[in-house]
This record gives structure tokens, C-alpha cells and sequence, in this order.
């Protein structure tokens, strides 16, 4: 049996969408992306969405629209995909990290306010494989410091935690939709926010920092444009936004299908004493995006490459940030730095996870990785 590790949920209904688009005129930036903000901000429950080109121009974009820059410092999570830390690069300022919980992988809210000095601007959480870090700690701290709060909500567009959803603490909420996320335009991202302030500054640092839309100058009479800022080329088209919307109608009976997957694995894995899973906190809504298995750090790569040679899809999010080969030439971290990341990072398996995916598939799955683990 081959098992791939992801696949898409692109129906017949998106592609007449896409293809709704491509017989009108106007390709970028204009009706269809406001619909899919219009319909996004409604989803989270945040008052304006922007849609850009990835999480990570979300990412870039709010904390720009924060002042955030050079000789400022960000808190943020080693355990991670690299765009949450080199977004902090981009616009200037400098990731500092803090430890995971060992139970869920989350950035430990109870490590950060010890790397709070005069130079710490903002925070960002990172809602790791779907579960929201604990944002009442992290606003509470934040608002003694005066910090921003940017969610990394890359995984988590379904989440929920202590009655709280992304975007609603935050000063800022990012999203991803790239190919393997929750829901995809092969490439793509939002910012959802409360404040119209940041929505609107956001809009304009997404067009090169110019005050009209092209949309505008195609819907209205001819007017100049200007340009007050210097922004970049962030803008989220009408091609993406046409992808995305019939699978955000779609979003919740999607998490179903990936729920009851994630029930069949962890129901599987709780007896196997070679094959931990993290927790998923009481009372939070998982948003269910990538289902990780923690094996003996000795053994992970062996059985990584097992796993494939029995034609199971696998991945491994993440190797910790710290250690990567830049960060550790440019800031000197080594091993030992961060010892929970690194260990999650030692030991974490992804295994497959979506919708299409059979259930005697996810039983090929578990009969494989628990042969495996327990072979080696
Ligand atoms: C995928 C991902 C990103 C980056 O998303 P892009 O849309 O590819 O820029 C950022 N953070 C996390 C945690 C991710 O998984």
C-alpha cells in the first residue's frame, strides 16, 4: 500500500470558481479576494481580514503595521517552520526564543516574561500542529509590558482554546494556505484583525505602499495614486481567493473528517509505550493539522526512513529554528539551548492527515509505524 502525506481537498466546485475568474477580466486584487476577507473575517470572528501571498507576508506585514524594526526584539517559539523567526528578520528586528512545553509542543507562556528587557517590542505565538497556545496568559503579560501580540495561526484557522479564537487576543492573527494547510490556494495567507487601522495599513504595505488599488482605478473614474509608504508585493489575487472560498464553506465538515482520523490514531497509539503523542489541552477545539508521534530520538531517522520504504507518507515538523545552519552562524545558539524543542525535535514523526484519507489507509498507517518502532 502507498499512503501519501497529504492531499489537497480541491473539488469540482473550486475549479468552476477558479474558472469564474479566469473568463472575467480582472485577475489580481479586487471582488473575489474582498468576498474571501469578507467570509474569512466571519469564520475567525475578527471585524477585517487581509488577503496576502503567504503567512509569512502576514507575518512580515503586521509587524510593520506595529512599528515593529530594526533594534527591536521579538519573543518567539524555536519550535517551528523557519517563516515565523525569519519574518522578524525581514522586517528588521531579532527573534528571541523561548522554550516548548514538553505536553504540547507550545511555546511555555511561563518562560517569557524572564526575556523581557527595554528592546522586547512583541510576541509571537506560534499555535502548534492546530492547538492555540494559552493567549490570556500571553495578553495578560503582554499588556503589563506594552507588547504586540502577532498569532502565527498557520495551523490553527479552526481553533479554539478557554473560549478564545485566533485573532481575538492578538493584536494580529496569521494565516496560511499554502499547499499542505488546512485549507489551500498552493500559495496564499491572511491577516485578520479587530483594528480597521491595522487592516488598512496592512492593504496598503501589501501594494507597494500605495494608496489605490488597481481594482480602483478599473471600477471608478481614472484617479492618481500616490505613494506615502514604502510597502512590498503581498497582494493575494482573485485567482487564490476563488480557490479558497467554496473550502472555507467546507471548513468545518473537513476538521470532522481529519477529527475522526486523529481519534483512530491516538486511540491506536495510547497503549503502545514506544510511540508517545502530545496532549491536547481540555476544552480546546484542536484544529487537527498535523498529527506528530514521538519516538526514541536515537532511532527517529531509522524509523523515518522505514516508514517510507513501507510506502507511508512522513514528515518531521520541525528540527528546532535554533539550530538551523543560519541562525546557529549568526547567533551562536547551539545544542543544549533550548532542551524541550530540541528534544520534540529529535523525536517528532508526522504522520498523514486529511480528509481524503481511507480509514483502512490510517490503519496501514498505525500498523506500521507500531511494527516499526518497536523493530528497531
Ligand atoms: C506554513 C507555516 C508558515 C508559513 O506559511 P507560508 O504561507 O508558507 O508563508 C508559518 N508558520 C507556520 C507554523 C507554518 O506551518
Amino acid at each position: 500500500m502507498k499512503v501519501d502525506f497529504f492531499k489537497h481537498n480541491i473539488d469540482r466546485r473550486d475549479i468552476a470558481e477558479v474558472g469564474r475568474v479566469l473568463n472575467s477580466i480582472f485577475l489580481t486584487t479586487g471582488k473575489t479576494v474582498a468576498e474571501f476577507e469578507e467570509q474569512f473575517a466571519a469564520y475567525v470572528g475578527a471585524r477585517h481580514a487581509v488577503g496576502v501571498t503567504s503567512c509569512t507576508a502576514a507575518l512580515h506585514l503586521s509587524l510593520l503595521a506595529h512599528g515593529i524594526g530594526p533594534g527591536d526584539e521579538v519573543i518567539t517559539t524555536p519550535m517551528t517552520f523557519c517563516a515565523t523567526s525569519n519574518a522578524i528578520l525581514h522586517a528588521g528586528a531579532t527573534p528571541v526564543f523561548v522554550d516548548a512545553e514538553p505536553e504540547t509542543g507550545n511555546m511555555n507562556a511561563e518562560l517569557i516574561e524572564k526575556k523581557i528587557n527595554r528592546k522586547t517590542r512583541a510576541v509571537i505565538p506560534v499555535h502548534l500542529y492546530g492547538q492555540m497556545c494559552d493567549m490570556k496568559k500571553i495578553r495578560t503579560l503582554s499588556d503589563k509590558y506594552r507588547l504586540t501580540v502577532i498569532e502565527d495561526a498557520a495551523h490553527a484557522i479552526e481553533a479554539e482554546r478557554d473560549s478564545v479564537r485566533p485573532g481575538e487576543l492578538g493584536d494580529a492573527a496569521c494565516f496560511s494556505f499554502y499547499a499542505t494547510k488546512n485549507i489551500t490556494s498552493g500559495e496564499g495567507g491572511a491577516v485578520a484583525t479587530r483594528s480597521g487601522k491595522t487592516a488598512d495599513l496592512i492593504k496598503m504595505l501589501r501594494l507597494h505602499g500605495i494608496d489605490k488599488a488597481a481594482i480602483d482605478r478599473y471600477t471608478k473614474l481614472y484617479r492618481h495614486w500616490d505613494m506615502p509608504l514604502l510597502g512590498w508585493k503581498y497582494n493575494m489575487d482573485n485567482i487564490q481567493a476563488a480557490l479558497l472560498r467554496g473550502q472555507l464553506q467546507r471548513i468545518g465538515k473537513l476538521w470532522e473528517r481529519r477529527n475522526r482520523l486523529w481519534l483512530l490514531y491516538e486511540d491506536a497509539f495510547s497503549p503502545v509505550r514506544r510511540v508517545k503523542t502530545l496532549q491536547t489541552v481540555p476544552g480546546a477545539r484542536h484544529a487537527r493539522h498535523l498529527f506528530t508521534v514521538l519516538v526514541n530520538g536515537r532511532k527517529r531517522d531509522a524509523i523515518l526512513q522505514d516508514l517510507q520504504k513501507k510506502g507511508v507518507g512522513v514528515a518531521v515538523n520541525y528540527r528546532p529554528v535554533h539550530l538551523l545552519e543560519y541562525y546557529r552562524k549568526q547567533f551562536g545558539y547551539r545544542r543544549g539551548d533550548f532542551p524541550v524543542a530540541e528534544d520534540i525535535g529529535r523525536r517528532t514523526i508526522s504522520l498523514p492527515l486529511y480528509p481524503r484519507l481511507k480509514k483502512a489507509e490510517a490503519e496501514y498507517v498505525i500498523k506500521s509505524v507500531i511494527d516499526t518502532a518497536g523493530s528497531f
